[in-house]
């Protein structure tokens, strides 16, 4: 699994393109991205035996300051972050990046290591002869350095004016992406003022992650060098929509694909339906996982094109589950859109939150409800219920309790997993719980920006 260290050669090739440094980045359970930094001679160093971090970096909260303790995870012990090799990128002015995964000192791999996890999700999945291929979006608004609000005079949603007033940073951002082996599919201002999306290019879930992480660390830097910064918050603002980190997934058995060709509903194979209404089933409790910060909530409102009920339905954005069918518009096929997830969730265990319960939808022929055609909001409480479709909570409270009572997320996460999602969360609650919505946004504006 852990990629053979780079040769003499290899390392030499690196410092003749100019390579100083390796950045290496975990992200933790409440969606921090940690780092850890070393010259180019300790590259192989850091692949194995890693570098030191200790345990509590699995909990650090989204406040600056505090930590997430648990009864497993206190102040003594140290793990080691391992940077996998085989997807390091030069990044450009000196810098080379490389994602990172926790290990034990003795190199097994730690249970509540969030890219661990999901390569445990995807060798499960291999191991049902299913590929999985997954696809993120981002969105996320252009704010000054202090945070406050740029200047929105010359603004429509997915307006022109919008790539006109930032032109420079887009092409620097598309050209970095470019640079570092990042594909970038497309690149728009959404709905909300100074709220920009990039789509990225499908890849397998592993994979797919730390291109998104690679991608967060191009909007930073390009970012800076124009005097701005990103808010990849979930609620930057109280007032407009928020922002999403939609994930879009795809699975093909060695027979072809679930989601296109089928005998079943919009083209799904029974294995496809039954994916998706295993991933349906498991969303009240996922959310903890996929959008559970204290601001979460802000966004997960109906109206905000953020799926808030749980239900599914082709192109329909106010599903959580918005299901894309195959033809000549879809040329990466047909897909489901996740479309509770922000920024705030950690992507390597959302992937393996929404994949793990895809799974078990297809071992036990989970039956697929009806498709909702139709703005859930524009029909009664009543006619919802009849239909089955769930309002996802907006309280942190009760988000936290269905993931930490969840019996299915714990047999596909494991409990280290769990345990360290519901105690971040928690934190947030126990310390913020009492802010308004205008004193959260305000507070955690900047929290996941790198
Ligand atoms: N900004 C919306 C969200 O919070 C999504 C808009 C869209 O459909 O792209 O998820
Ligand atoms: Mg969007």
């Amino acid at each position: 699994m852990t990629a053979p260290p780079l040769a003499a050669a290899a390392i030499a090739q690196l410092e003749a393109e100019g390579v100083d440094a390796v950045i290496g980045t975990v992200v933790n359970a409440a969606g921090l991205t940690h780092a850890k930094t070393v010259p180019i001679r300790r590259t192989n160093t850091f692949a194995d035996p890693g570098v030191g971090a200790s345990p509590v970096w699995h909990v650090f909260a989204i406040d600056q300051t505090g930590i997430a303790f648990t009864d497993s995870i206190g102040v003594v012990g140290d793990q080691r972050i391992r940077i996998d090799l085989s997807a390091l990128r030069i990044i450009g002015d000196g810098l080379a990046w490389a994602p990172g995964g926790f290990f034990e000192q003795d190199g097994t791999p730690v249970p509540a290591c969030s890219r661990g996890t999901l390569r445990r999700v995807e060798a499960a999945l291999a191991e049902a002869d299913i590929t999985a291929v997954v696809g993120h979006e981002i969105e996320f608004v252009l704010v000054n350095p202090d945070g406050s609000r740029l200047p929105s005079t010359l603004w429509a949603q997915y307006g022109l004016a919008g790539v006109l007033e930032h032109e420079a940073f887009v092409r620097d951002v598309v050209a970095m992406a470019t640079a570092s082996g990042v594909g970038i599919e497309q690149f728009h201002p959404e709905y909300g003022t100074n709220q920009f999306e990039i789509s990225l290019t499908p890849q397998t879930p592993v994979a797919a992650a730390d291109q998104l992480v690679l991608t967060r660390v191009i909007l930073g830097r390009v970012a800076r060098r124009h005097g701005l910064r990103v808010s990849l918050s979930p609620a930057a603002f109280t007032d407009g929509v928020g922002s999403g980190a939609h994930q879009h997934f795809s699975l093909a058995t060695s027979d072809g694909p679930l989601f296109s060709d089928g005998a079943g509903v919009r083209g799904m194979t029974p294995a496809g339906e039954s994916a998706v209404a295993g991933l349906l089933r498991g969303l009240p409790e996922a959310q903890g996982i996929l959008c559970g910060s204290i601001v979460s909530g802000l966004r997960t409102r109906p109206g905000n094109w953020a799926g808030a009920y749980a239900c599914w339905g082709t192109e329909n954005r106010e599903a959580a589950v918005r299901f894309v069918t195959a033809g000549p518009g879809n040329p990466y096929g047909g897909n489901v859109e996740v479309k509770v997830i922000d920024a705030s969730a950690n992507p390597y265990f959302a992937s393996a939150a929404i994949l793990g319960l895809a799974l078990d939808g297809i071992r036990q022929q989970a039956r697929l409800p009806t498709e909702t055609t139709v703005d859930p909001a524009t029909r009664s409480d009543q006619e919802r219920d009849r239909a089955g479709i769930v309002r996802l909570t907006d309280s942190q409270a009760e988000a936290i309790a269905a993931l930490d009572n969840s019996q299915r997320l714990r047999a596909i996460l494991g409990d280290p997993a769990v345990d360290i999602l519901v105690a971040v969360r928690r934190f947030e609650h126990e310390h913020y719980g009492d802010l308004s919505p205008q004193q959260l946004t305000e507070k955690f504006r900047m929290a996941w920006s790198v």
